[in-house]
């Protein structure tokens, strides 16, 4: 057992998103960055079946230890990938969230027409696309006047799959939180708009501190590290 109890916390985190989501189905993400692969077990048997990574090389090593353990969370990439690791990310993660340029897309796509070739893969690869709701610069994400383009040059792409749109909220004031998933989700109903993407509704938005308000303009999943797990044993993103 971990000083944390982690069920506790799943169990409380879950509770705080149905009282928020009045009703709708919110999906929960870990966020598993930085947290040693036994409170990953230990968070998975407590029903936290969704995982999200920043960081590729804890990407790899976690999940091979997890299906070691026979354990096969859906595993989603909620960090930006730099290139040179987009193949490790693919291998080990069903789905990469922050797809934020047609670039980024055109080489998911190349690599998963190989997969599918070696038969390794069937079917494009589903990708979640990135927005820069909050106008920070340090920030990664599409900037919101080419969000609507790039999700149509990119819907194009035969390997890949465009499943709905990830951001992060705004840092400030209540007013700005909301304005940025406000945006956001205004944003991800003209995107729907397009022809092929009218399934792609997965929102990706809210975190432990901003869970209420992204539950309450529209996020179909959040993403929760601090909130399960407690501070993080080593600081950085
Ligand atoms: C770390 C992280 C989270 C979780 O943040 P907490 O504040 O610990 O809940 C969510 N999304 C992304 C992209 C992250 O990097």
């Amino acid at each position: 057992m971990s000083p944390v109890n982690i069920a506790d916390n799943i169990a409380q985190v879950r509770e705080d998103i149905s009282r928020f989501a009045q009703g709708r189905h919110v999906d929960l993400i870990l966020a598993a960055k930085h947290q040693p692969l036994e409170l990953l077990i230990e968070a998975y048997t407590a029903g936290g079946t969704l995982m999200g990574h920043n960081l590729i090389d804890q990407l790899a090593t976690a999940t091979a230890g997890l299906h070691g353990a026979d354990i096969h969370p859906y595993t989603t990439v909620i960090g930006h990938v730099q290139s040179n690791k987009l193949s490790v990310a693919m291998r080990w993660a069903d789905r990469i969230d922050t797809v934020d340029s047609l670039k980024t897309a055109q080489r998911i796509n190349r690599r998963q027409e190989a997969r599918i070739a070696s038969g390794e893969a069937t079917g494009p690869y589903p990708i979640l696309l990135q927005l820069n709701s909050s106008g920070a610069s340090t920030q990664f994400g599409c900037d919101p006047e080419s969000f609507v383009e790039l999700a149509h040059v990119i819907s194009d792409l035969q390997f890949v799959r465009i499943a709905g749109v990830m951001t992060i909220g705004a840092r400030g004031s209540e007013a700005d939180i909301r304005a940025s998933f406000v945006l956001t989700r205004h944003l991800a109903e003209q995107m729907r708009e397009l022809p092929g993407l009218e399934q792609a509704d997965v929102l990706s938005m809210g975190m432990s501190g901003d869970l209420r308000l992204a539950i309450e303009e529209g996020s179909t999943v959040v993403r929760v590290g601090t909130a399960i797990f407690g501070a993080r044993p080593m600081q950085s993103v």
